[in-house]
């Protein structure tokens, strides 16, 4: 899944946004009963129990079920079940019915007797205090009853084979009919069947075994804590033994973007549309039928849908059959799936048409709205593409017979991996030659080719569990870069690639980062891997193991590693295995990437020369320079692969060094050198520091002439001295002499990278008030680029490089007041509405022509018309940005509050409203306000857990910079709940804003040089 907003600065590409409508901050353990009459279980014996079975056992014991419910029991013949030696399951017979009965009121009993004794528990350490950690607790049912299960995870008693799905909705009622039948087979003997569901009202549940192909109606149990149901069976299911389970049930569609959700739309004649669709990753499908909601439990299904005869019903396999009912509807059969988790279950209903193509076998459909279908030729021609590169690098054949991708008119993730239905937000499928730009180009690419690498990674092999969900995104991020950068070379996609690592490495230096593989229980820790850290730091850690590996190595593992585990699902140690194998244990991989997946942070390496050696040390880059805020974790050590360019190197034979895996090392030169470039192309996820002659020899090798060095280099070498400035490392006008040789880059990436450091110490500088000296910094970067801003035409002509360029470059000139850029700007903007916006614009500068339009009276309301009126998502965006940028905090206001209210302006593009209009003067503060005022309904609209919510955290405070927002930030989220204030993101941006402080206090008064 890709959740990212195309308008969030951090990942451009990685991106949640979805909307997981996850429990309000459940407790890690299921230690709390919420409704208040709870049963105490406590320790029961002194089995040598791991802490599930105990848990289990106690929960068993409670209903008297002691001997029951264990395998072991079942299978000794003394309890009196058995499977009957022709394999048929058999049922108890009376004596042994008796047998047990005595056995519970034994059990009974004694639990009664413990549970009666004042003030004590034993425990394997004897008594203890009542009311401590070692107390169970028994979970009770909605109608009272005792539900037999109290963990968040389901058993694994029982796995389902197959589901039949049908499915009855109604668009206009935004509600649901449908049942359910599941196959399941009993591993381990037991009398329950726990499984997820969520808001459904269950009407009947049939029970059968495949012995008796006998329907028995039973009774269900549900726990709406867990999201759980538990089926009483009418007799012991037996191991190795298949039954199944009918559910019949109706329910509400979901009204966020999660689940099963129903939304109506305008088309382009001003009617209203109704459309259904899904999304279930991570944990919705549950709301959509009863099912094992956990990624492991992998069957197949087959999907009926009724629908009225207008729309179109799409699912993840191909059709199978329609078939005209009696009252007019159609029900539409879908060909029973591949085995797969039930997160990539996926179903959509409305009125859609489509393009597609033949790819050996497979058809490729983009579908859209009827009146949008004409946008989605670039979406097919790259999914093309794409489809054959994969299939060929992974040596395995794309296994579905059709291929579908669906522009979703109202849909808040990015974009799903559905398998073989794949779902988008319009904006990022949809490409419209006269309003699209390079970028939007690039975005829509690389969404497609994340979610075509998930066919792969993710749906035919998947985690076990959500702890090891980067191992799924990472790859899938990585994936997009690399397969574009093979096959759509001239997009320079690893600017894309380079820009996300420095972004990502920015937020994995705080101190509330986290591992990427970190264990996760419930939906609000699951929810919460779905950041940026996942996508991003995945993907960099798995282009750092490429180049050190070699491009054939690491293509060997990836097709060893998905041969292995087709249609199963791993952990990442099955990963690292299958690189293990390739390399023949001559490197261990494993240990080697352990270091940087079960680590949060990165390694600072520090270069000193001394003659023809390099010493070389490594420490955790930590962003908090205050002297009492030491990392705790000092001794964290990773296996560095270490490369280095010399001058007069040649880039293409660079010597890439054996692992740094001590504190400390010694690397021999062949001969004395004049400077000496560490982590070639950036390719290692690690920042480095010379020593004060290296870093002058680099800066004047650089102005002499700054082409020795790649442009990734260089723009390596300019992120990693301002870092190091923030730090305190290196002093800030040193930062600043490295870029004085920009008058001479030809580059995007450096560029791009010298404006990003620098305009985040504007927006500080301006936000305190100390104009004077933001206003010295932008006059200083814009004679060091004036050359490259003159240059740029205001056209989409040259390579999507140069274009990128074009438009960052007028962009800055516009924003920063530079009169040429405006006037022409002005100019172009005058022109396009004197033709009622029919002229086309150049798509690369239409954002900043917008933005110039937008300050005035009559140009701000006639682009609001055009949003209104606009067929194009990619050019309401523009105008949106554009419309965010005002200087006018009333219609900045009217602008937060609309989107809010969600009617005209769709509630997903609230974040990015946000985050545009704090970013100027005028809203900064207007922001934060609103934020505050309206927290609650924010909370209810997009849900705690969700992205959205933390990117308009993040995005209406991340240039607060003294210590009076600092309180006001902590007293608030403080006020909201204890819960909340520790949410992972709260801590960032209070962190956030701790080291803005921090970097004024060291650089604010220092600043007269510039
Ligand atoms: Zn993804």
């Amino acid at each position: 899944m890709i959740e990212n907003s195309m308008f969030e600065e951090e990942p451009d590409v990685v991106d949640l946004a979805k909307e997981p409508c996850l429990h309000p901050l459940e407790p890690d353990e299921v230690e709390y009963e919420p409704r208040g009459s709870r049963l105490l279980v406590r320790g029961l014996g002194e089995h040598e129990m791991d802490e599930d079975e105990e848990d289990y056992e106690s929960s068993a014991k409670l209903l008297g079920m002691s001997f029951m419910n264990r395998s072991s029991g079942l299978r000794n013949s003394a309890t009196g079940y058995r499977q009957s030696p022709d394999g048929a399951c058999s049922v108890p017979s009376a004596r042994t019915m008796v047998v047990c009965a005595f056995v519970i009121v034994v059990a009974v009993s004694v639990i009664m007797v413990i549970y009666l004794l004042p003030r004590c528990t034993f425990t394997k350490e004897g008594c203890h205090e009542k009311n401590q950690s070692t107390e169970l607790i028994q979970p009770l049912a909605a109608n009272g009853k005792s539900f037999p299960w109290k963990q968040m995870r389901l058993p694994t008693a029982i796995v389902p084979l197959r589901y039949e799905l049908n499915l009855h909705p109604n668009l206009t009622s935004m509600t649901f009919r449908a049942s359910v039948t599941i196959s399941v087979q009993a591993l381990q003997a037991t009398w329950n069947v726990i499984l997820h569901s969520k808001g459904h009202n269950i009407s009947r549940v049939t029970f059968m075994s495949a012995v008796s192909s006998q329907e028995k109606q039973v009774e269900i149990l549900e726990y709406p804590y867990h999201d759980q149901i538990a089926i009483v069976a009418p007799e012991a299911l037996l191991a190795g033994c298949n039954y199944t389970l009918k559910i019949e049930y109706s329910a509400k569609m979901s009204s966020s973007y999660y689940g099963f959700y129903g939304f109506s739309y305008t088309d382009e004649s001003n009617e209203t549309r109704y459309f259904a669709a899904t999304q279930f990753e991570p944990l919705a499908a549950r709301s959509a039928f009863p099912c094992f909601d956990e990624p492991a439990f992998k069957a197949t299904f087959i999907i009926r849908i009724i629908r009225d005869e207008q729309y179109t019903a799409l699912s993840n396999m191909p059709k199978k059959s329609s078939v005209l009912l009696e009252d007019g509807l159609v029900q539409d059969e879908f060909s029973e799936s591949v085995k797969m988790s039930t997160y990539l279950v996926a179903f959509i209903v409305g009125e859609m048409k489509n393009l597609s193509q033949d790819v050996n076998g497979t058809l490729v459909s983009v579908y859209a709205v009827p009146e949008k279908v004409g946008q989605a030729h670039h979406a097919l021609e790259t999914t093309v593409k794409l489809l054959e590169f994969f299939q060929n690098y992974f040596e395995i054949q794309y296994p579905l017979k059709k291929l579908d991708l669906v522009a979703i008119p109202d849909y808040q993730a990015v974009a799903m991996e559905n398998w073989g239905l794949l779902t988008f937000q319009e904006e990022t499928l949809l490409y419209d030659s006269n309003t699209s730009s390079v970028a939007d180009r690039k975005l829509m690419s690389k969404i497609i080719a994340h979610e075509l690498a998930h066919q792969w990674f993710g749906n035919l092999v998947t985690m076990q569990w959500w702890n090891d969900l980067w191992v799924n995104e990472g790859f899938a991020t990585f994936m997009e870069y690399f397969s574009l950068e093979k096959i759509f070379k001239e997009l320079s996609i690893y600017e894309d690639f380079l820009d996300a690592r420095f972004k990502i490495m920015k937020r994995d230096s705080l101190s509330s980062s986290h591992p990427i593989s970190s264990s996760v229980q419930s939906s609000e820790q699951i929810g919460a891997m779905f950041d940026s850290l996942s996508y991003l730091k995945g993907a960099s850690l798995l282009l750092m193991l490429k180049t050190f590996l070699s491009e054939d190595v690491f293509q060997h593992a990836v097709i060893l590693y998905l041969h292995k585990h087709s249609y199963a699902s791993i952990q990442s140690d099955h990963l690292w295995n299958s690189f293990n194998e390739v390399t023949n244990q001559t490197l261990d991989v494993k240990r080697m990437m352990e270091t940087w997946s079960l680590q949060k942070g990165f390694p600072l390496v520090t270069v000193q020369r001394k003659g023809k050696e390099l010493f070389i040390q490594q420490e955790r880059f930590f962003s908090n320079m205050e002297p009492g805020i030491e990392p705790s974790d000092a001794s964290h050590l990773w296996h560095i692969p270490l490369s280095y360019v010399t001058y007069g190197g040649n880039y293409s034979k660079y010597q890439s060094v054996s692992l740094l895996d001590k504190k400390s090392g010694v690397i021999n030169l062949t001969e004395e050198v004049e400077w000496v470039k560490v982590n070639i192309n950036m390719n290692g996820y690690y920042i480095v520091h010379y020593a004060d002659d290296d870093w002058e020899a680099l800066i004047k090798q650089l102005k002499r002439n700054p082409h020795v060095l790649s442009d990734k280099d260089r723009a390596n070498l300019i992120n990693n001295i301002f870092e190091l400035a923030g730090l305190g490392k290196v002093p800030l006008q040193r930062a600043f002499d490295l870029i004085d040789y920009l008058g001479n880059e030809t580059h995007t990436a450096p560029i791009t990278q010298a404006l990003f450091q620098t305009g985040l110490i504007y927006d500080l500088l301006e936000k305190v008030g100390s104009t004077e000296q933001a206003l010295r910094l932008i006059g200083r970067v814009s004679k060091l680029l004036q050359n490259q801003i003159q240059q740029q035409t205001w056209t989409d002509e040259g390579t999507p490089s140069m274009r990128e360029l074009r438009s960052v470059l007028l962009e800055f000139a516009c924003t920063y007041k530079q009169e040429n850029c405006r006037t022409t700007a002005m100019k172009l903007f005058d022109d396009w509405m004197a033709s009622n916006g029919t002229q086309r614009l150049p798509t690369d500068v239409m954002t900043t022509v917008f933005k110039v339009g937008a300050k005035t009276e009559k140009g701000w309301s006639f682009l609001w018309e055009k949003y209104n009126s606009s067929g194009s998502e990619t050019e309401k965006n523009k105008i949106l940005q554009a419309l965010a940028s005002s200087e006018n905090v009333h219609r900045l206001y009217w602008l937060m509050k609309t989107s809010l209210d969600g009617n005209i302006i769709q509630t997903q593009k609230l974040s990015f409203i946000i985050k545009t209009v704090s970013r100027r003067f005028p809203g900064y503060l207007l922001a934060w306000d609103f934020v505050k005022e309206n927290w609650n309904k924010l909370v209810q609209k997009l849900h705690l857990g969700s992205y959205a919510i933390r990117n308009i955290v993040a995005g209406s405070t991340y240039l607060f910079s003294t210590k009076a927002h600092l309180s006001e930030v902590q007293a608030f989220f403080e006020n909201q709940s204890e819960a909340t204030f520790r949410l992972r993101w709260v801590q960032e941006a209070l962190e956030v804003i701790q080291l803005n402080i921090q970097w004024m206090e060291k650089n604010l008064k220092s600043l007269n040089w510039l």
